[in-house]
């Protein structure tokens, strides 16, 4: 074939080549729908009662949506066990679940953790290969980590810590939910604190009250964030996101502002959860 029959070809080339994408996204699009709509397996229900307490929290009213969402979550991504760490039905729900629930109202039908596919996960607290810089000396060092969440997408974590964590509903320490609020703040291509939002007013209002809760939160003696909050904007974010879920009464007192604008978020009320089963 010469370089003009080529050049002829080349439009029907680049048809083809649209209506397949059109065709894998509506497909993607027709199969999410259905899995959101489908109820979730009774034996999956029974691991999140028993290995969830957060679940058992949610009300009942919500539940459809969270296992439409669960369901879509467990066909999309994959869960690699590293180090010899087997991936069940356990570790599977017991992550998707608590990474689901960030999702919940988020009208994000069609952004389900989009650069994320993989999902890693260690028995235990992994070494991870790190590089440091001080603005002068680049340092490749190793540190201890139980979970993190990378910018392009892969979130690796530790299956005690996942475990640890959904067991202690009440005590703001959560590595999925943490890692999982990161996922939601890099979606932007940035790791700054700053997830994706509706418009520029709720830019602004974002910016401003979590400048001031910044400040004013690091400087309380006792505060109910880990301390961990105040290392930069993006850990202030996941760590407050933890609060917000597992220490929600004792976060709307102390930082109303800073509450209120992440119900707005996760369009969400934990508190009120709590507060209607009392
Ligand atoms: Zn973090």
């Amino acid at each position: 074939m010469d370089n003009l029959q080529w050049f002829m070809l080349l439009p029907a080339i680049v048809v083809t080549g649209l209506l397949w994408a059109v065709f894998l996204r509506v497909s993607l699009l027709w199969r999410r729908r259905r899995l959101l709509n489908t109820p979730l397996q009774p034996d999956y229900i029974e691991i999140l009662s028993k290995y969830v307490p957060l679940y058992r929290r949610i009300p009942a009213d919500l539940k459809p949506q969270l296992h439409g969402l669960i369901n879509v979550f467990l066909a999309e991504k994959r869960f690699t066990g590293c180090g010899g760490q087997e991936i069940t039905d356990i570790v599977r729900l017991t992550t998707a679940s608590q990474a689901c629930l960030l999702l919940l109202l988020l009208n994000r039908r069609t952004r389900i953790y989009p650069k994320l596919k993989t999902i890693y996960v260690y028995p235990d607290a992994y070494v991870a290969k790190c590089i440091e810089s001080d603005g002068f000396l680049v340092v490749e060092g190793r540190s201890v980590r139980l979970g993190e969440s990378w910018e392009n997408g892969p979130v690796v974590l530790a299956w005690n810590s996942i475990e640890h964590s959904a067991r202690g509903a009440h005590d703001g320490y959560n590595v999925v939910l943490h890692e999982f609020a990161h996922q939601l703040d890099q979606e932007d291509g940035q790791s700054d604190g700053i997830p994706l939002l509706e418009n520029e007013s709720q830019y602004r209002q974002w910016i401003s009250v979590f400048d001031s809760e910044f400040d004013r939160l690091e400087a309380l003696h006792r505060c109910v964030l880990d301390r961990y909050a105040f290392e930069d904007d993006a850990e202030f974010l996941a760590v407050a996101t933890e609060a917000f879920f597992e220490k929600s009464i004792e976060l709307e007192q102390q930082a109303p502002k800073l509450y209120q604008i992440l119900t707005e978020f996760y369009k969400v009320d934990p508190a009120a959860w709590i507060k209607n089963d009392n």
